[in-house]
């Protein structure tokens, strides 16, 4: 069914790479579930604000184990010791090959009743980026295939892309404010995209996590409220800041230049920018698939987020921000909020 009824003895999930991008999303939303949740972080990371997450997710209730997936008999002892029942995996776009080692622990210990392999973008199997973008399908591909003939029942997440400005040259877009100089418009500007806010992203992943018709099947996140172009989400933005600025092309032949420069991971998000907003990757296929699943027709009572109500909230941390100037930043927020120029809004 859909309304999980998680007690202390059920929902026993495992987050890996939760002091991450996506993981830290999903990871919330877990405790915000009411169910047990750990997370795995290696304790090799020496990432300070990776570090500040676990701690953060770590005071709200979530324990820890330290180690990596890439240890194939520690992930069973962790997976038995702990009866973990879910996992979700959320590591980065280098490390997908890592699951592999994972996939077997799972099938090892045979009682993972749902492993979610670290997807959170686009049908991998659809969608068909450019180089550097495509080795990290082709991997994402790879993955998928071992879980199926492993026979581990399974949830892929296709999210789209995350609320925020696409910046084409960053991989964590959400982390960064919408532009304050002028806008970067990829090509004519008209090719509309899913931006669905992080929370939800969290949310609406455990939501299906334990729900019967998620199993088995790729769940497609295409809120039609969350569908915009880039000339829009730009008008959007301007409303919010109270001023227009100035919008620059950056044209196909742009994107792909700068995915042929193969730097990762600039360029695997130019080579996705371009799928995006110059192939429509997001938009030009249909729901045919038996495997298909869409989450608004999953959950038709549980809202989403607009792009509208992200974007408030990204204007008004450049306010509260340029309130607090002087005052040391000890947020918990997820958005990095870069001190705002005097003069950013009216
Ligand atoms: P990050 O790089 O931000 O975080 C990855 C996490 O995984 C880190 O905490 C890392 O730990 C951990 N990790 C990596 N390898 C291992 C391992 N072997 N054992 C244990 N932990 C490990 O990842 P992202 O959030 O950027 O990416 C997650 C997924 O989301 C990817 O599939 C990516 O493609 C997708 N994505 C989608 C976006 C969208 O807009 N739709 C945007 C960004 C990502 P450590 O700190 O030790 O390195």
């Amino acid at each position: 069914g859909s309304s999980p009824n998680v007690s202390e003895e059920t929902g026993r999930t495992l987050v890996v790479g939760s002091g991450g991008f996506m993981g830290r999303f999903v990871t919330e939303a877990s405790l915000d579930s009411g169910r047990p949740t750990y997370i795995l972080a290696r304790s090799s990371s020496n990432s300070p604000s990776k570090a500040s997450t676990i701690k953060f997710l770590q005071d709200r209730g979530a324990t820890v184990i330290y180690g990596s997936i890439t240890d194939k008999e520690f992930m069973e002892k962790v997976l038995k010791e702990h009866k973990i029942e879910v996992v979700i995996s959320a590591v980065g776009g280098g490390s997908i090959l890592d699951q592999f080692n994972l996939i077997e622990a799972i099938r090892n210990v045979d009682t993972v009743k749902r492993f979610l392999p670290s997807e959170f973008g686009h049908d991998t199997d659809r969608a068909d980026p450019v180089e550097p973008g495509l080795t990290m399908y082709e991997q994402k591909r790879q993955i998928r295939r071992q879980v199926e003939k492993s026979g581990i029942p399974y949830t892929y997440i296709c999210c789209n892309s995350i609320a925020a400005w696409p910046y084409h040259d960053n991989t964590h877009p959400a982390d960064v404010l919408p532009p304050l100089d002028r806008f970067k418009i990829y090509g004519d500007g008209t090719v509309k995209a899913y931006f669905v806010a992080g929370t939800d992203i969290g949310k609406f992943t455990i939501m299906s996590i334990e729900d019967d018709r998620t199993l088995n099947k790729t769940v497609h996140f295409q809120p039609p409220s969350n569908l915009l172009n880039i000339n829009e989400m730009a008008s959007l933005w301007e409303e919010k800041i109270g001023r227009t600025l100035p919008r620059v092309t950056i044209t196909e032949e742009d994107l792909l230049q700068m995915a042929k420069e193969m730097r990762i991971p600039q360029s695997v998000v130019a080579a996705l920018t371009h799928d995006i907003f110059i192939n429509g990757c997001q938009i030009n296929f249909s729901l045919d698939k038996p495997t298909d699943v869409e989450v608004c027709s999953l959950y038709p009572d549980t809202p989403f987020r607009t792009i509208n109500e992200c974007f408030e909230d990204f204007a008004k941390k450049i306010i509260d921000n340029a309130k607090a100037v002087s005052k040391p930043a000890a947020s918990n927020n997820a958005i990095f909020v870069p001190t705002a120029k005097p003069g950013a809004l009216p």
